[in-house]
């Protein structure tokens, strides 16, 4: 893997990193959202539209939309993500939306809390809700298996192991901390997006600090490690966390990041 600037990976499949931070935002960190091949997004931030925005992407480019657990940092840009593109960018196609049963309720009640009695019929006639745990992404080149995490346990935390038709395996692991469900999928895993969500002194069982992220990175030597959900700013700004000292080869990520991945499966990391 290298780290190149190159003009030519617009047409090829690409994960972009459009918000790398935690539930705080910490400097120069949007909250953490991966958009895949332009039109699968995992989340939907309180801020998806600006993040989408700076992306040139459009709501209603958007075909499917697969949700981790249910943290106000990963779901409450729902009802502004359907709203507006229903009336703004007029999508005319169905969204997909992969979820743990019981997620159409709670993100119907979102929806009704935010914009109430405008999002009955786009609740109910212009999205698919799909229970399944693993599956095929319509009209894209991934498929996706779904696994429990450890986090919150009222939030029903899961990450997603994404395959491409190329063989390429990214293993997001939601919001976790360390688990055997990560670790057995680890093993597989071409690239594994880790959340690095607290800092060392905080030890909690459901995030990740930087030191469990450098004890996956040497127990995984075979994937590449980014870092993602980042607790600490992004540059050298005053107040908050500075950024940690990790392994030389862990990537913290920072927005706007992209990975491509090419036809062989193998891939690169782009910084603009
Ligand atoms: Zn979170
Ligand atoms: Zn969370």
């Amino acid at each position: 893997m290298a780290q190149v600037i190159d003009a030519t990976w617009r047409a090829m499949p690409r994960v972009q990193f459009l918000g790398t931070g935690n539930a705080f935002s910490p400097h120069g960190r949007m909250h953490a959202l991966v958009l895949i091949d332009g039109n699968i997004l995992v989340d939907a931030p309180p801020t998806l539209l600006p993040q989408l925005r700076r992306a040139g992407v459009s709501s209603g480019e958007i075909d499917h939309l697969l949700f981790t657990h249910w943290h106000a940092d990963h779901m409450f840009g729902f009802p502004f993500f359907i709203l507006e593109r229903k009336v703004v960018s007029n999508a005319e196609k169905s969204l997909n939306v992969y979820l743990r049963p019981n997620g159409k309720e709670i993100l119907s009640n979102l929806s009704h809390v935010g914009f109430p009695g405008s999002l009955n019929e786009v609740l109910n006639d212009d999205i698919n809700w799909l229970e399944e745990e693993s599956g095929e992404l319509q009209n894209s080149e991934w498929s996706y298996e779904r696994f429990q995490v450890t986090h919150t346990p009222e939030t029903d935390p899961h990450g997603y192991l994404l395959t491409h038709t190329s063989g390429f395996k990214l293993l997001h692991c939601g919001d976790s901390g360390p688990c055997q469900e990560i670790e057995d999928r680890s093993k597989v895993a071409n690239v594994i997006l880790i959340e690095m969500g607290v800092p060392d002194f905080v030890n909690s069982p459901n995030h990740h600090n930087p030191s469990q992220v450098n004890s996956l990175a040497e127990r995984h030597p075979h994937a590449t490690i980014l870092v993602t959900h980042n607790y600490s700013n992004s540059g050298e700004q005053a107040g908050g966390f500075p950024r940690p000292e990790l392994k030389p080869e862990i990537i913290q990520l920072e927005d706007g990041d992209e990975l491509v991945i090419e036809e062989n499966g193998d891939y690169f990391h782009v910084r603009k």
